[in-house]
């Protein structure tokens, strides 16, 4: 009898222990699932990549402008900050070279010119943190008020520059499927000096009246941040190097008639 009690009490005892277990199981998990939903997944494909994020021109550069006080420095560091949040959270370690409205041509001062020591000094950023990517945004400008749409350069001569560029201009495209333009060989300072990889992406043109008014709303800024995060999610996940055009310089033909590299 005595016996039979001591069998009974263990194996009361055992299932409540796994009840126990079995509970503490579940709230972990709803937990974990909680801070999942809070702080991001535990890792993503950007998790410790280095990105250095580069808001063009600022201080006494304002950039492209439209006569009425839109400057272009304003509108990227808008973007790049919105980037920055977006890739923390993603667990990537964001770099921005410039958090205000100022240049950065007194970093790395020397004889040359202010634009050159500003240009020099957003690459050394990238060198000196040994940046997995550099994206470069702006924001263009044409003498023709219908161009319209985002647009990425890339160096002709990297091909991990063009598989940048065309990771990210894949995403951004979407945002204008009409209208946007395809990757291009660049010849700028930034891209030619820079040893990581690196795409200038311009969100679109100040000087088409209806995609500026785009620009000056959050919502649309929010858009284009998301587009080039996940343009970087793709990247670090491997997305292809596009084919070449295998035709003459886009730069030779009208907008409307860049290549389709991605058919
Ligand atoms: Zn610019």
């Amino acid at each position: 009898m005595r016996k039979l009690v001591v069998v009974f009490v263990l194996r009361e005892a055992i299932y409540s222990f796994a009840a126990l277990v079995a509970m503490a199981v579940l709230v972990g998990l709803l937990a974990a699932e909680t801070l999942v939903k809070v702080l991001g997944p535990a890792t993503s494909p950007l998790t410790g990549k280095v990105i250095v994020i580069d808001p063009g021109h600022g201080g006494i550069d304002p950039g492209a402008h439209d006569g009425q006080g839109i400057k272009e420095k304003d509108i990227v560091l808008a973007i790049a900050s919105e980037l920055r949040v977006l890739l923390g959270r993603a667990k990537a370690i964001p770099i921005q070279t410039r958090l205000g409205d100022w240049d950065l041509s007194d970093i790395y001062p020397d004889e040359r010119t202010r634009h050159r020591q500003d240009l020099m000094a957003r690459v050394h950023i990238a060198h000196r943190s040994q940046a997995d990517a550099f994206v470069s945004i702006h924001v263009n400008k044409s003498s023709s008020t219908s161009a319209s749409g985002p647009v990425t350069f890339y160096n002709p001569n990297q091909p991990e520059s063009k598989r940048l560029a065309a990771a990210l201009q894949r995403r951004l495209r979407e945002l204008q499927p009409e209208t946007a333009g395809w990757i291009m060989p660049g010849d700028f300072y930034i891209l030619r000096e820079s040893k990581v990889p690196t795409a200038i992406v311009e969100v679109g043109f100040i000087s088409n009246p209806e995609e500026k008014k785009l620009l000056l709303t959050g919502e649309y800024r929010q858009k284009l941040a998301q587009a080039i995060f996940e343009g970087l999610c793709d990247f670090f996940k491997g997305s292809p190097l596009p084919p070449s055009p295998g035709r003459a310089s886009p730069h030779q033909v009208p907008m409307k008639s860049w290549v389709n590299i991605f058919p």
